[in-house]
């Protein structure tokens, strides 16, 4: 069996991407405004396969899906389903959702339709012709890439829910919304049928359809324009929480910024699907983002920035891995797990610029702006294993260690999104010195995205390659450090071209002195265990490695029980703890596996790392001019 490729590129542009990009660059330089996009407009051939989606049961989280095309073969046809969904690596077996599947000939007759591996399932007949196949999907996965169905609405995703026959993956394909009483509207990024009632929708082919998730219910719809372009924000379950005219104007922003960056727009029209509820994350596609959002994300200022990055993060992607993608994710395996080393640079790179257009788009502060890069570089420097894991090593093992994250994963990985974006702000910083401030991450960003779009793709050398183009100096070296390496970063050289400073950088002394000297506050000691309650019982749930309680021999599981014999709860630990911080050593008394245990341990204040990144004092106004145009709105 051979696992599935898809060959569909040239159905999305009219011609190959560079020239179309060259077009669009052409219209921004003549008319000074962002160009329209160039998309395949012939009329698409009929549909080889046919879904109606019923929502009966709805309240029970399931969905019916019914099937229907001409059988490719008089006496068989395979079908097969998705493993993953693109955008989040990992495995995720979607058939296991799948009951109930049954298949019928045009008169209503049986087939025999049998599994065959996890994911396909032939149906054997003798003259088949048109074949029908019923299944159910049982949906109560709230997230990005899974499907969640109630009596109030349905959020899906073509991965998990369409299971398509294999010889008309390449083929157009329709999907009929039935719609249950109560319920208004479907929305998706697919094309509305033109003739025809509401609710049937054509996808170009397989991908199209796994690529535009499907919501359902009564949302609240706010459209817009930037460039001449409509985009659409879709509010689901907002329950009058949600300012959407507020949000609306904020996301206009952002969009604006993003399509001045890229000096072309490679989408028709976008939606920003945001389903309000109690979930946080985002999912990239070609012309729409799937985010589940925090009903109070826009009560708190800083809860509705965080939404404003995720908007902005999600967007970014449209350009950045949808339509620049690696080469491997040209054309999907959507059965096997596919390997790229160049995860850091969609997602990392991404990281970086979704507050960076924040704040260029000046819906944030600088101020907020440099939390939010300190924040980062204080998450990458608590994390110890980014002194085991390179972000090249973090990206390629995403599919078997960042989906799968576990009580030892701070102490061996590195997140290529925290480390990604980190290294995108020094690569950025590096590139404005060795030119002197006439090129950027922007230039490199753009030369990849005209060279290697679309069918092309991008291996992560060549975009080496290229960045050392633009800077005009070879950055083997430099990638080789900061992207091939488990090493310390230095930041001070970025620090020093954009007039920045850091303020509580380095390692605190470990002489056991109070630290902050001047406030005369107790240190606080590090213990370096996390704990959770289990039942009453105070449980060690992960060790930081080269931590006090990693060094005494402490695990994971262990119940943590008394400090010098003096006994510990949740809400007491931290303030026990705080009374031996002048003695060298306390006893741990714990038990593991049912038996008491002592462990002695040495006291030890937790190493400090950047806490505030922010413009220096002595900044000369060479600095200032610097910092305006790598801060300031893209042109
Ligand atoms: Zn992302």
């Amino acid at each position: 069996m051979t696992a599935f490729r898809s060959h569909r590129w040239s159905s999305r542009f009219h011609s190959d991407a560079s020239a179309m990009l060259g077009m669009c660059l052409a219209g921004v330089l003549m008319g000074g405004v962002v160009a329209l996009p160039v998309f395949a407009q012939e009329s698409a051939p009929p549909a080889q396969t046919e879904y109606v989606l019923g929502f009966s049961d709805a309240n029970k989280h399931f969905i019916d899906v019914q099937l229907r095309c001409k059988s490719p073969r008089p006496d068989s046809c395979e079908l097969m389903m998705a493993t993953w969904t693109p955008g989040s690596y990992l495995i995720r077996e979607y058939a296991r959702n799948v009951d109930q599947i049954h298949a019928e000939d045009a008169q209503g007759q049986p087939l025999r339709l049998q599994k065959t591996t996890k994911n396909r399932w032939v149906i054997q007949g003798k003259k088949l012709k048109e074949i029908t196949v019923n299944y159910r999907v049982y949906c109560r996965e709230m997230s990005v890439r899974t499907n969640f169905v109630d009596r109030d609405f349905a959020v899906l995703n073509g991965a998990p829910t369409f299971i398509i026959p294999v010889a008309y993956i390449d083929q157009p394909i329709e999907v009929k919304v039935d719609l249950p009483s109560g319920w208004r509207q479907s929305v998706t990024a697919l094309d509305s049928k033109e003739a025809g009632p509401a609710g049937i929708y054509v996808a170009r082919d397989f991908d199209h359809l796994v690529d535009s998730p499907i919501v359902v219910g009564n949302p609240e719809v706010q459209s817009f324009k930037v460039g001449e372009i409509e985009h659409v924000l879709v509010n689901v379950g907002g329950n009058g929480l949600w300012d959407a005219a507020k949000a609306t104007g904020d996301v206009a922003k952002i969009v604006a910024e993003q399509q001045k960056l890229w000096r072309s727009v490679p989408y028709r029209k976008y939606f920003f699907l945001n389903v309000i509820g109690e979930s946080g994350g985002g999912l990239e596609h070609d012309e729409s983002t799937l985010m589940l959002t925090s009903r109070w994300a826009f009560r708190r200022p800083e809860d509705y920035k965080r939404w404003l990055g995720l908007v902005s993060h999600e967007f970014f992607h449209v350009w950045n891995i949808r339509t620049l993608r690696p080469k491997v994710l040209v054309d999907y395996d959507y059965e096997n797990e596919n390997y790229f080393p160049s995860l850091w640079i969609a997602e990392g790179i991404t990281s970086y610029y979704d507050d960076l257009s924040l704040v260029r788009s000046g819906v944030i502060g600088r101020e907020d702006y440099f939390k939010s890069l300190s924040g980062q570089i204080e998450r990458l420097e608590a994390t110890p294993g980014r002194l085991q894991q390179s972000l090249r090593d973090a990206s390629h093992d995403a599919w078997i260690k960042y989906y799968r994250q576990d009580e030892h994963s701070r102490n061996s990985q590195v997140s290529y999104y925290v480390k990604g974006a980190v290294v995108a702000f020094l690569l950025d910083a590096r590139i404005r010195e060795l030119t002197q401030n006439k090129k950027s991450l922007d230039d490199v960003m753009r030369e990849v995205y005209r060279g290697y779009s679309g069918e092309r793709g991008y291996t992560e050398q060549e975009f080496r390659k290229v960045a050392s183009k633009v800077a005009g100096k070879n950055l083997a070296p430099w990638f080789d450090q900061h992207v091939d390496q488990a090493i310390e970063l230095d930041y001070q050289p970025a620090l020093n071209w954009l007039g920045l400073e850091m303020q509580g950088w380095g390692p605190s002394s470990d002489d056991g002195e109070p630290e902050d000297k001047e406030a005369s506050r107790p240190i606080t000691p590090w213990l370096g265990a996390k704990t959770g309650d289990d039942n009453g019982k105070l449980v060690v749930t992960s060790v930081t490695m080269e931590s006090p309680a990693y060094e005494s021999g402490v695990n994971v599981d262990d119940e943590l029980i008394a400090i010098n014999r003096f006994r510990v709860h949740g809400t007491t630990l931290e303030r026990v703890l705080a009374q031996f911080s002048k003695e060298p050593e306390v006893m741990l008394t714990l038990a593991r596996r049912g038996e008491l245990l002592e462990l002695p341990m040495v006291i030890r204040q937790k190493p400090k790392t950047a806490s505030k990144l922010q413009p220096s004092q002595e900044a000369s106004e060479k600095q200032e001019a610097r910092l305006e145009a790598w801060l300031g709105a893209s042109q």
